[in-house]
């Protein structure tokens, strides 16, 4: 991998590269899209992380589909597959770790201890083996791109990190290789994380500054599909992940349920300009 990246680095092509998890979908190759925009070589990795994952989390079961992903990934034009073993990145005897602190602990690090630990340390690992120009991340995962963008300006990193936009099924559900997991009525119970955002973000057309009052509402939506329970309802400001009180410049709306045993998260970007609102889901 490291001679893919020094070759590309020696004939001064760019090389993109979009991390994954597998068992890709629509949201994953938005990304290999955006990369093969600008980047040339485009360079997936599917690595099923062991270490951001809790002791009562779904690793053992996380699903799996390489050669339906490898097919995808052709398909879409990426021009190499990483597919390391969990030995290679962890060797016996490994023991550092990167652990971005504040922006870790709280939201989806507070119903997850350890998650980020493990996703930032991993991160790092696979941007030292492939060192893109630049890397892809989607905003389905909103607090792991905030947290990965300070892991890259504190130590230095020479990638610049690219977040895309959320990819939805039509009726809104964010697209997620979590979603197998539901079964059919779970599945029609899981748009409720997106109805709770699309009435935050009615809200907030209408007017609503006031972010407890959007928080809310969101609660109150939730609370009415009985098969969802909530792990987390915030609205906080986008850079420090802190909740905020009134909406000003750029938040997020952030949102955990589980929904059977399923844990789903989402999440709307609210961005001041000139005064007015922008809520995109
Ligand atoms: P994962 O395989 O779940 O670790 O995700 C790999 C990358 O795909 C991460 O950067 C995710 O944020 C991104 N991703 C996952 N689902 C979506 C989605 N529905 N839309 C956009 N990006 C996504």
């Amino acid at each position: 991998m490291k001679q893919v990246a020094r070759q590309a680095r020696a004939e001064g092509r760019p090389l993109g590269f979009v991390p994954t998890m597998g068992a890709l979908h629509e949201g994953h190759l938005s990304l290999v899209r955006a990369a093969r925009a600008g980047c040339q070589p485009v360079v997936a990795s599917i690595f099923v992380n062991p270490t951001q994952f809790g002791p009562n989390e779904d690793f053992q079961k996380y699903p799996s589909s390489l050669d339906e992903d490898r097919k995808k990934l052709e398909d879409a034009g990426v021009d190499y597959l990483f597919t390391p073993g969990a030995a290679e990145i962890y060797p016996p005897g490994f023991r550092t770790w990167v652990n971005v602190e504040g922006l870790s602990d709280r939201l989806e690090g507070r119903v997850r201890p350890g998650h980020f630990r493990g996703v930032a340390t991993v991160v790092l690992k696979l941007l030292e083996l492939v060192q893109p120009q630049k890397v892809f991340f989607g905003r389905k995962d909103a607090q792991q791109a905030r947290i990965i963008r300070q892991l890259a300006r504190d130590l230095y990193l020479d990638s610049e990190i690219v977040v895309c936009p959320i990819v939805r099924e039509a009726d809104g559900l964010a697209m997620s290789s979590r979603n197998a997991y539901l079964n059919p009525a779970e599945r029609r119970a899981a748009t409720i994380l997106f109805r709770a955002l699309d009435t935050a973000r009615a809200s907030i057309l209408r007017g609503e500054r006031d972010a407890l009052r959007v928080v809310s509402l969101m609660r109150d939506t939730l609370r009415t599909e009985p098969l969802a329970s909530q792990d987390y309802v915030e609205l906080v400001d986008e850079d420090t992940l802190e909740p905020v009180t009134r909406l000003r410049g750029k938040c997020l709306a952030l949102l955990a349920a589980r929904v059977g045993s399923t844990h789903l998260i989402d999440n709307l970007l609210i961005e001041e300009r000139d005064g007015a609102f922008v809520a995109t889901l």
